[in-house]
């Protein structure tokens, strides 16, 4: 068996993106994602997901170059690539200083995300090559299925007249018998039985009332509101006294571990984050002021599926809970989280995705949900088989934009409806 790494392929694309709303803007009609796929002497093929804008582009490539010869069994020597590209990124950018780029903690996250895409596509690639599934690669799994949430979005009809978009059957959902409606379609469909109302779009007290509604249709459903942080710790605090008795847990209310901290102190609701534990270096400050009490791993920004479980593990010691995060992503990466999360003993509550809401994929069978839960694949590797056809026609779609979907950017897509809007300064609300 030969591992050696012979070819490394990158192809960014362009999905199709319903105009879902959140506290930036809104979704542009197409976000991009990039497609990884790692080749072995013996022929073997990895896929790998990540982000695909322009910034994440730019360091993909030089670290695709380098790992040429290298072993797909090799997932540690990737942070090694990822310190060398930054060395490199930096120089070719002219910035002298490079350990600025290195303590800057969005830098880190970028270089991260980038060798998250080659380590899902290099334990793909093992996987196949030994004839096991990512799930034993990773010391295998504690269950057979993993439960995922339906995630709710305040959303248009569809995409502002004249721009270029992909219909869909979802409806406008702006107030709290929308956001039932949607709910509803979200259960009936996929059985979910877990739901989390993206927040941070309308006035607290509005959603405070989409929440309401959603805890009177389901009753005993787990539910979840996230405003990016677009509260201040008053107003945080508010609707964790309205809702508390609803709320499985509150995501990012207010912006930033003191605030978090300040908010965790006045209410027994649980809050979960995304936005002020994102990186190792965040968990000492959070986790000694209590600020957080569930973490939203993200395997494409923590770097990679063995470091989601290192993350789990630190979280477990601190007894903090852990569950997962999401933005648009297509089927390699839901196979990738399934596979990371039937792996992690102390799971306890539903994994957040947004795939219900992309209605393109570049896979041969797209993965399913039910009962609102996707089952673990015990076929060699991640158990997903890439669509060249789908593929090409996804890259198409991407090197025929004239530059300004390649990079994700929902207050732009905003300004198309609303021309003066600019990103709200925070707290909003
Ligand atoms: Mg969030």
């Amino acid at each position: 068996m030969n591992l050696t790494i012979t070819d490394v392929r990158l192809t960014p694309i362009l999905v199709a993106d319903p105009p879902l709303l959140n506290t930036q803007g809104v979704h542009q009609p197409y976000t991009p994602r990039l497609i990884v796929e790692v080749e072995t002497a013996d022929g073997v093929v990895g896929v790998g997901e990540t982000y695909g804008d322009t910034k994440y582009l730019e360091l993909a490539r030089p670290f695709a170059e380098r790992l040429h010869g290298r072993q797909v069994s090799d997932l540690n020597g990737l942070f090694t690539v990822a310190d060398e590209v930054a060395v490199d990124a930096a120089r070719i950018s002219g910035q002298v200083d490079v350990g600025g780029l290195r303590g800057v903690q969005t830098a880190d996250k970028l270089r991260l995300s980038v060798v998250s895409g080659f380590e899902v596509a290099c334990l793909d690639a093992l996987g196949k090559a030994l004839g096991l599934p990512v799930h034993t690669l990773l010391g295998g799994k504690v269950r057979d299925s993993v439960e995922f949430s339906a995630y709710l979005f305040y959303k248009w009809a569809a995409h502002p007249a004249g721009a270029p978009a992909e219909a869909d059957d979802w409806g406008a959902a702006l107030d709290p018998a929308g956001v039932v409606a949607q709910a509803r379609r979200f259960k009936d469909r996929y059985g979910f039985t877990s739901f989390k109302l993206k927040g941070g779009v309308f006035p607290p007290d509005e959603e405070i009332a989409a929440v309401r509604a959603l805890a009177e249709a389901f009753p005993g459903h787990p539910l979840r509101l996230d405003p990016n942080g677009a509260w201040s710790v008053e107003t945080s605090l508010k609707v964790a006294k309205e809702l508390g008795d609803v709320l499985e847990y509150l995501e990012d209310p207010a912006l930033g571990t003191p605030a978090m901290a300040a908010v965790a102190a006045g209410t027994d609701v649980p809050l979960a984050t995304n936005m002020c534990v994102t990186t190792f270096g965040e968990i000492r400050e959070a986790f000694t002021r209590g600020a957080v009490q569930v973490v939203l791993s993200d395997h494409h920004y923590w770097g990679g599926l063995r470091n989601t479980r290192e993350l789990a593990a630190v979280c477990r010691t601190f007894g903090v809970g852990v569950s997962m995060h999401s933005n648009t992503h297509l089927g390699i990466s839901l196979a990738a989280m399934t596979h990371v999360a039937a792996t992690v003993p102390d799971l306890h509550h539903a994994c957040d995705s947004h795939y219900p809401w992309q209605s393109e994929d570049v896979l041969t069978e797209r993965l399913t949900f039910d009962a609102g839960r996707v089952t673990v694949s015990d076929k060699p590797g991640l158990g997903v088989e890439l669509d060249h056809e789908r593929l090409r026609r996804l890259h198409r779609r991407w090197l025929d934009d004239d530059g300004t979907l390649r990079d994700r950017d929902d207050a732009a897509a905003m300004r198309v409806a609303e021309p003066g809007w600019t990103t709200p300064a925070v707290p909003r609300w």
